[in-house]
């Protein structure tokens, strides 16, 4: 058993869910909250990343993403693991004193098994995308501006687009309705920000009021 899963029954993460398709503003989104004192913000597109591209395991995840494909869900669940136990020992997040903004995570129905020992839902926020187009416009200008290979090329989008209604969508129904709550995501970053404060601000001062 990892030392993450052996401490899980004491500290279960107290967790934000970022969930919504590709480009619809997750990462934008939680980068601005994981930056405010009591949140930390853990993208597992950035975790994946951020591997040493020349090692095996990083090869293997670049490859996935490069065909919009997901990484399979073993090794996704222990890439995140390891990169939350390295998170808390270094003393970067803390179970105890911050609401952990979880972005791209679970995507997968397996996914949401797999991560329930750890992580303790207190909200799902699903930001949702009316315009399907201004989604693919925005991440082919991400590519441009972060250079990730996988919004460069529009059948790649498209892959992801499709497999997020394939794979990630049935999340949702995962959770019960009253933890789910719905903001547009395409609208001005500041409108976004405006509405996902809304929803988290009690959630943070129950959190702080301990
Ligand atoms: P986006 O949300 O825009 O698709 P991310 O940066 O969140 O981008 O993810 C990039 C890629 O990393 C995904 O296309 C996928 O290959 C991989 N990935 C991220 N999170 C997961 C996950 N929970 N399970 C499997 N693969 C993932």
């Amino acid at each position: 058993m990892s030392q993450a899963a052996s401490d899980a029954p004491h500290s279960r993460y107290k967790s934000l869910l970022l969930f919504g398709a590709p480009g619809v503003g997750k990462g934008t989104q939680g980068e601005v909250l994981g930056k405010l004192p009591g949140f930390h913000h853990c993208s597992t597109g950035d975790m994946f990343r951020q591997l040493d591209k020349t090692s095996e395991l990083g090869k293997l995840c670049a490859s996935f993403g490069a065909k919009g494909q997901l990484v399979p869900d073993e090794v996704t669940i222990r890439v995140w693991e390891e990169g939350m136990r390295f998170r808390i020992s270094a003393g970067l997040y803390s179970p105890a004193r911050d609401l952990l903004i979880l972005d791209g995570l679970p995507r997968t129905v397996a996914q949401v098994a797999m991560i329930e020992k750890h992580v303790d839902v207190q909200k799902v926020i699903h930001l949702t995308c009316s315009n399907p187009e201004e989604m693919v416009r925005r991440l082919k200008l991400r590519a441009i501006k972060s250079g990730r290979v996988d919004d460069a090329k529009e059948e790649v989008i498209r892959k992801r687009w499709e497999v997020y209604q394939a794979e990630t969508q049935p999340v949702l129904n995962c959770y019960a309705r009253g933890l789910i709550a719905d903001v547009e995501g395409i609208d001005t970053p500041v409108n976004v920000l405006a509405n996902i404060l809304a929803v988290v601000r009690p959630l943070y001062d129950a959190h702080t009021a301990r």
